[in-house]
């Protein structure tokens, strides 16, 4: 059996979009096929270069690439996240949505310049809620 995949997933701990990204993944031929990293606000702790989250995520990544192969890393952030004080901090969706993007692209390049060779996603995720229920959708960002 092979022991290689083709990504990494980092994702926030945020159980209502586990399903929802899993899902997703599937959708795009990643079924079985991705290593898991879930930390609170995803690369936040990154971005803001906070030495126990940066030396985490790093360690991470490295070993999917050496163990698995992996060609791949989705950073995978989402709306109304509390690690970053949820819809609440912002004063709208938009400056919400400009931050998550910031953050993200400040990841890519971390990944990137750590990890030449590997294809760095950027995918945002948004919830609504609908009926009593989360509606889960997600933005490939370029
Ligand atoms: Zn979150």
């Amino acid at each position: 059996m092979s022991h290689q995949c083709k990504a990494l997933i980092l994702q926030c701990i945020d159980f209502r979009f586990h399903s929802a990204i899993r899902d997703f993944l599937v959708s795009l031929g990643l079924k079985d096929q991705y290593d898991l990293a879930s930390l609170a606000g995803a690369a936040k702790g990154l971005v803001d270069k906070n030495p126990a989250s940066v030396e985490l995520l790093l360690q991470q990544a490295d070993i999917s690439k050496r163990l698995h192969g992996i060609t791949d890393v989705y950073i995978i952030h989402h709306m109304d996240c509390g690690a970053y004080g949820g819809h609440a901090a912002f004063v709208s969706v938009e400056e919400e949505r400009t931050k998550q993007l910031g953050d993200m692209e400040a990841a890519r390049q971390v990944f990137g310049e750590t990890f030449p060779g590997l294809t760095i996603h950027k995918i945002l995720a948004r919830i609504e809620e609908k009926d009593g229920k989360n509606k889960i959708d997600f933005e490939m960002i370029q």
